[in-house]
């Protein structure tokens, strides 16, 4: 890190263990998104150049980094996380003034990544094969786990602690070595989250982070044939091109992408429950979640009351700067993001759908310099409106109606998407019918659509994901791969 000579300080890329700056000394401006006229940060806005001397530094340090036990590939982890909760009140401010969630759940994300963090500390030394008998009675056949080498890292704004931290510990438990390339939306935080692992002495070339823009770094790690896996979070856009030009070049590659997730209500279910989960899973975090509720289905017998008390709570949601305490909901995440969330609204309205709460920005007060909306509710909507298929990545819930369990699926399951959802029912025969038939690879029964804890897997299904699963033990299937032994004396 370096100082500007104002209080606005810049930040370097992280190659070979030292911080430096890009090879042009080309910045961009990070920018809180609760006042467009503070900068949070100058960032590196790399070449390819930089990336290519990451690579070097990756390729040069992983053998010796995957010959180490686990255990001492864990230590660096736990050291880590150490430091990261130390810094957690810092690099939460950070995080909120950079990307606008509320202080809270910056922390609790940062929390997480503490956790994430001990939680693979301790799985370098867990069984990582199988003995599997041989038909030859003189032999002995097992499997055993072998790192993939370099791993490129790419990652999004919405969560820029715990998803980088996520993908990042299981690939170096492994023993792989990281090429890091965070969302620039978010590069000062994942530059403070880089500085833990720095401040822990992990070896030189273990993890380098190279910040600038997806369609040149992003891009080069996706074509750089010394980088063996490939793990992306973000739009299923970009994902696609990611996960095509992996496969083209033979590379491992692990996407995680939208979400257009339903909650259903149906007729017996807790409606203050159910209202809260639909308050909290699609309007938290400014619903830019992956797992956000984004479709609010409700049996016919209590629509209208479930919706009066939606509204009513709606309407307490204290909207402002993140930072504040009493915040409820913080800004969109950039101006790029607030404009998207406008579009989909003006689409809804133009294709019919009944606009019954917000829409609009929000530029009065505090929020005078910000990308602040209102959380907005639709109803009249029916399966193929937009606004019913397309992830709008914001604060926008649309209600709609359904008569029998059969219809709430179909209606749940019409989407490209596959990642979440919930249902609120006391039926367990409604229950069943919810976990078999309902195309996502998160079930949350009598529960928000959002979150899920950092040791169970989590992905989706359709176009949410490419059907791998991150956290946990699942990650050990992406971040290595599997040799099957046949020893014969
Ligand atoms: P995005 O625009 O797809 O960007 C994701 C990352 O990809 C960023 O680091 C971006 O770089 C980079 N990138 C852009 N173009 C690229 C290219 N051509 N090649 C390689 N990398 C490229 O997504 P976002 O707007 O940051 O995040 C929001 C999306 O993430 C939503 O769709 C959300 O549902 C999804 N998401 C999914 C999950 C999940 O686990 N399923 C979790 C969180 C978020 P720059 O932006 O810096 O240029």
């Amino acid at each position: 890190m370096q100082s500007t000579g104002t209080n606005v300080k810049t930040y370097l890329n992280y190659i070979d263990g030292e911080w430096a700056s890009g090879i042009f000394n080309k910045t961009d401006k990070s920018i809180n998104p609760a006042n467009k006229n503070e900068i949070v940060g100058y960032i590196q806005h790399s070449a390819i150049e930089d990336l290519d001397q990451a690579v070097i530094s990756a390729k040069k340090a992983q053998l010796s980094w995957s010959q180490q036990s686990g255990a001492i590939r864990g230590e660096y982890l736990y050291k880590a996380a150490d430091i990261l909760e130390k810094r957690l009140n810092d690099i939460a401010e950070t995080m909120t003034r950079e990307m606008g969630k509320t202080l809270n759940e910056a922390k609790a994300e940062t929390a997480r990544g503490v956790s994430i963090l001990r939680y693979y500390g301790g799985e370098g030394v867990r069984k990582v094969g199988d003995v599997i008998p041989s038909t030859d009675s003189e032999a002995l056949m097992f499997t055993t786990r072998v790192p993939l080498g370099v791993v490129g890292v790419i990652t999004p704004w919405n969560f820029p602690v715990a998803i980088p931290i996520w993908k990042i510990a299981p690939a170096l438990i492994y023993g792989n070595s990281v090429i890091f390339k965070p969302a620039q939306e978010t590069a000062v935080t994942a530059s403070k989250v880089v500085e833990c692992f720095h401040e822990a002495k992990i070896p030189k070339g273990v993890i380098n982070m190279v910040t600038g823009s997806g369609s040149i770094i992003g891009q080069g790690i996706v074509d750089n044939r010394s980088i063996n896996g490939i793990t992306f979070t973000g739009s299923g856009e970009v994902g696609k091109q990611v996960g095509l030009g992996a496969f083209k070049r033979g590379a491992k590659y692990q996407l995680e992408m939208g979400g257009k997730n339903p909650l259903i209500v149906v007729n017996d279910a807790d409606l203050d429950q159910a209202v809260d989960a639909a308050i909290s899973g699609g309007l938290r975090s400014t619903g830019q979640k992956c797992t956000a509720t984004s479709r609010v289905i409700v049996q016919s017998g209590i629509y209208e009351t479930f919706k009066e008390k939606l509204i009513k709570k709606v309407k307490e949601i204290r909207v402002g700067n993140g930072l504040n305490e009493e915040t409820w909901m913080g800004p969109c995440a950039s101006e790029n993001q607030l404009n998207t969330v406008l579009s989909y609204i003006d689409k809804g309205v133009e294709e019919g759908a009944k606009l019954i709460y917000g829409g609009k920005r929000v530029e009065s007060g505090e929020c005078k310099e910000g990308f602040y909306i209102e959380p907005s509710v639709f109803e009249n909507i029916h399966s193929k409106m937009t606004i019913a298929q397309e992830e709008i990545f914001g604060p926008v819930l649309a209600l709609m109606k359904f008569e029998t369990i059969e219809e709430a699926l179909q209606i749940a399951n019409d989407v490209q998407y596959g990642l979440s959802a919930s249902i609120f029912t006391k039926d367990i025969s409604k229950m069943l019918s919810f976990i078999n038939e309902m195309d996502a690879g998160l079930i949350r029964i009598n529960s928000e659509s959002a979150g899920v804890e950092l040791q169970a897997p989590f992905g989706g299904m359709k176009q949410s994901s490419s059907h791998s699963r991150e956290q946990g033990q699942a990650a050990i299937e992406f971040f290595t791969s599997i040799k099957t032994v046949f020893v014969k004396s």
